[in-house]
């Protein structure tokens, strides 16, 4: 059975203790501030009177939709949230650096070029490395191991 028709066939007929909602989340690599946050969700899911609803992430994992809209799990949305903070700051050289040709390739004359391996390291060295690595796999997906600052050019 697939994670998706597994999760269907649970959905709204599971609710899940804190305990368990703890043991689930330390299943996802990711630090123990995202954890907490998604045990406050939780705490104020079951105030409201809201079951916890096990759902399909597209990666293949399985997770309790705790945050409101949520249609990622943990994993996913730190993963998600890394990658979204870098590109708020950093670009793609050829939106405005200065190009020399085949041979000399970019001017790097007002900063960078920044690999987000190193950035992504630098601004979230608490965040486990599972999920630095995959944002910064995607990263390197969508445009290399060079970026420059969005202000700098
Ligand atoms: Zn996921």
């Amino acid at each position: 059975m697939s994670s998706t028709s597994r999760a269907r066939r649970l959905q709204g007929l599971v609710s899940i203790s804190y305990q368990q909602a703890l043991d689930h989340l330390r299943q996802f690599e990711i630090k123990p501030k995202r954890q907490s946050q998604y045990l406050d969700a939780l705490e104020e899911a079951k105030t409201k009177g809201t079951q916890a609803r096990p759902l399909a992430c597209p990666c293949g994992r399985e997770f309790f939709g705790l945050l409101q809209g949520s249609e990622r799990c943990p994993f996913c949305t730190a993963v998600e949230a890394l990658v979204e903070w870098f590109l708020e700051r950093y670009k793609d050289p050829a939106d405005g650096v200065p190009y020399a040709g085949r041979e000399d390739g970019y001017q790097f004359t007002n900063g960078g070029p920044y690999d987000p391996d190193d950035v992504l390291l630098e601004h979230f060295d608490d965040e486990s490395d599972e999920v630095r690595d995959e944002a910064t796999n995607r990263l390197w997906a969508e445009g290399g191991n060079e970026w420059v600052g969005v202000d700098e050019y």
